[in-house]
């Protein structure tokens, strides 16, 4: 029999419930006992609604109220000391890590968040020393696994494994120079043989163990502690399925074969082609191999035909009891269910599965693989068979003149007129002081914003009262950034739901859910739009607003695009048409936006490109190839200007280590980056690469709701001058401010503004 399993379910409830209760619990609007009573409702909805679906292996203990990696920290006490001794209860201390706080005379800023692999989650980066001191707070993958019982569903319990929790880590700030916090394995590996003991004494058959950097290149000289960590647990555990995602195992899959473990989980989805070489290398042990068939990922029905064939593949292989039809990773990154979705067509909702769709998925391959004679399997498979090529069949109406203006692309088209210096020189005609200053687009998206949002969809405010509305916003953050100094302003982004979706809606080719909410960061879910078919401009998207911004002001006034790689890779794109050929499409469109601003006379154009880095490939060999064409859209997108037009650039947590190239081909005049939480690290990488353009690395943290003191901003700024000549900063704050209140925006921008021009007095 070939069994059928889900690696991990989404947290957001199907009607954002834990968002609003984490939130709710944040305002000081319910308890904490209230907050926990929401978590476990919703917990109980997923592992039964999984199980309904017809799941053998359910997850449990995978579920977090603010990010997985984080409450291993916690679990572990890994706490930084800057949190300890504060007086809060372990909850607050909790999602101070996750988001700083600054309450009742406590003020600490957030720890470091990173991206997961290359998805648009964020986790909060475990910070290690040699003093790290150890100790198993208390049994998360316990008490869900044993909460789950108690409802009557056997679940899998789901933990990150000892060796990635450590890698993702970085040293603490007390660390000494040159510490690894793999270094703490020793230490740390009793605390996971007790966890995983107390798991099998309550009578957890399996876990799941998730090692994803095995899907790394530097996983590779970590062959002596995978062996070294899996032989002390699998002797005290549970069977143990490794659990591997988002990429190839590669040659990490020679020493994965000789661990003791009894299952291994591979992406099938991403990366089907290593099947053969994986099946074949556990060949000849008792390992399971568990087939990452359904995208964890995507969104878009499975094929069953395809996974059937991969399917029968590895039972060839290894027979039928050693297979397992799985989601190719958590389904974090999908939404819950389509049948929440109303406003979809039939057509379109044949296209798609979410979360609990995919359940059914896994659930169904396993029974055709098995070869169930149940009708209802014959008919859902029938039924996908229809899909499938009803989708194909959509597939063929491409549009002919983007397909063409694509391939028409010439090299001309990605440079600018002028290299740097020379545009450097046009542009003074900006009349930017020394240390500009300028915020990254978005202020703060107020209640009232979206309430006029939500009224103008509901038809309670017609096009022109909404426009009027947007209009007096507009006038207002204009007017903030004239009273408090700023020199290059930004209209606010008043009119963006979200800065991928927005487009999205304007561009033709894409489509929309309602609730389709996938996670970012801890209560910050995002609702990714669709790439269904070709991508086209009909009409100018953001002109009118930028002008309007610009005719209320005699400074200077930066438009303000999200960039192709960025629209792309926070959407779910297509997967019958390769992601080059989207993201070209896309910055076709945007060129002739780039170029109509221009022509509407304004003189900075701002295209963000905040995923870029996250859309890195995981395995370097890929790199290169992703890398020209990811940079190549940003140039085509970009280059339509004249030398006197300003392009700016926008990343957001950005480990640039290993792409300075790029970064530099990218050409953009001035880029502002996240610095304010790397520790300078970033900036120094800057220095040695010789990065040539205006840079300007965030002055401080926006993603928590703490003001920054102007003396800190003073020394954020001498420090950033050790690295980068004072001809070349810019000043900003380092991501958009749309999450924050006015409150600390106000205060902190004027803190900005008074640090740079001390900086020009300074310097
Ligand atoms: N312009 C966008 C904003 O300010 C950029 C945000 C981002 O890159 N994440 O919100
Ligand atoms: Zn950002």
């Amino acid at each position: 029999m070939v069994s059928s399993s889900v690696l991990g379910f989404p947290r957001i409830g199907p009607k954002r419930e834990i968002k609003f209760a984490v939130e709710s619990y944040w305002g000081n609007k319910s308890s904490a006992e209230d907050l926990q009573k929401v978590a476990a409702e919703i917990r109980k909805q997923s592992w039964t609604n999984v199980k309904s679906k017809g799941v053998d292996y359910i997850p449990s203990g995978e579920f977090s109220l603010y990010d997985h990696v984080l409450d291993h920290s916690a679990a572990f006490n890994v706490i930084p000391s800057r949190y300890q001794n504060l007086g809060l209860s372990a909850l607050d201390v909790y999602f101070a890590m996750g988001r700083g706080r600054q309450a009742d005379g406590v003020d600490v800023p957030a720890s470091e968040m990173k991206k997961w692999f290359d998805s648009n989650y964020h986790f909060v980066v475990p910070e290690f020393s040699g003093t790290t001191d150890f100790k198993l707070v208390y049994n998360k993958a316990l008490n869900e696994y044993k909460e789950a019982k108690e409802a009557g569903i056997n679940t899998r319990p789901v933990v990150l494994g000892p060796i990635s929790f450590l890698v993702l880590g970085k040293p603490s700030r007390s660390a000494q120079a040159g510490f690894q916090p793999i270094s703490l394995l020793p230490k740390l590996l009793p605390l996971y043989e007790q966890l995983l003991k107390e798991l099998k004494e309550a009578g957890a058959e399996w876990v799941q163990v998730d090692e994803p950097i095995l899907v790394l290149d530097k996983a590779a000289d970590l062959a002596a502690e995978f062996k070294q960590a899996y032989t002390k647990l699998a002797a005290v555990a549970p069977k143990i399925l490794l659990a591997t995602y988002f990429g190839r195992l590669e040659s990490n899959v020679k020493f994965v074969a000789e661990l003791p473990i009894a299952a291994l989980h591979i992406d099938l989805d991403r990366e089907p082609g290593q099947l053969e070489e994986v099946a074949n290398a556990i060949k000849d042990t008792k390992i399971v191999l568990s087939l990452g068939l359904v995208s964890g990922r995507n969104i878009w029905k499975n094929d069953f035909n395809r996974s059937i064939d991969l399917g029968r593949k590895a039972i060839d292989i290894l027979g039928e009891d050693r297979v397992i039809v799985a989601t190719s990773s958590s389904l974090l990154h999908t939404p819950v269910t389509l049948a929440s979705e109303t406003k979809l067509t039939d057509e379109q909702k044949d296209w798609f599965s979410f979360a609990l769709e995919k359940a059914s998925e896994v659930a169904t391959i396993a029974a055709v693989l098995s070869n169930s004679q149940d009708a209802e399997v014959g008919k859902a498979l029938e039924a996908n068979i229809q899909s499938i090529k009803k989708r194909r069949d959509f597939e063929k109406n491409s549009d002919d003149t983007v397909r063409k203006r694509v391939a028409a692309i010439t090299p001309d088209d990605l440079n600018r007129k002028s290299p740097f210096p020379a545009r450097a020189a046009a542009q003074k005609a900006l009349g930017l002081p020394k240390f500009p200053t300028t915020t990254i687009g978005s202020f703060p998206q107020t209640k009232e914003i979206r309430q006029a949002r939500l009224k103008l969809g509901k038809k309670e405010l017609t096009q022109e009262e909404y426009d009027e509305f947007i209009k007096k916003e507009i006038q207002e953050v204009v007017k903030f950034q004239e009273d408090v100094g700023l020199d290059l302003l930004v209209h606010g982004e008043p009119e963006r739901n979200d800065m991928v979706q927005y487009f999205g809606e304007l561009l033709n080719g894409f489509c929309f859910t309602q609730h389709g909410w996938v996670q970012s960061y801890g209560s910050r879910y995002v609702r990714p739009p669709i790439v269904v078919s070709d991508v086209s401009r009909s009409a100018p998207m953001t002109v009118k607003w930028s002008s309007y911004a610009q005719s209320i002001t005699k400074q200077p006034m930066k438009g303000m695009l999200t960039g192709p790689v960025t629209i792309l890779n926070w959407s779910f794109p297509r997967v019958d048409v390769s992601r080059e050929v989207q993201s070209k499409q896309l910055a076709l469109a945007l060129r002739d936006e780039v170029v109509d601003l221009e022509a509407a006379d304004i003189k900075a154009i701002q295209v963000d490109e905040p995923a870029i880095r996250e859309g890195l490939p995981l395995r370097r060999k890929d790199w290169d190839a992703y890398l020209t064409w990811a940079v190549d859209s940003f140039r085509l997108a970009t280059a339509g200007v004249q030398d006197k037009t300003q392009t700016h650039s926008h990343f957001c947590y950005s480990d640039f280590n290993d792409i300075f190239p790029s970064i530099q081909r990218l050409d953009a005049d001035v880029i502002s980056i996240e610095a304010s939480k790397s520790d300078m690290k970033l900036l120094s990488a800057f220095q040695e690469f010789g990065y040539k353009n205006y840079i300007g690395p965030g002055v401080y943290d926006i993603h928590s709701p703490r003001v920054p003191s102007e003396p800190e901003i003073k020394d954020r700024i001498k420090d950033m001058l050790t690295l980068i000549s004072p001809d070349y900063l810019f000043v900003n704050p380092d991501c958009g401010l749309k999450t924050r209140q006015w409150k600390e925006t106000k205060e902190s921008l004027k803190n900005v503004v008074e640090a740079a021009r001390w900086a020009r007095k300074e310097w």
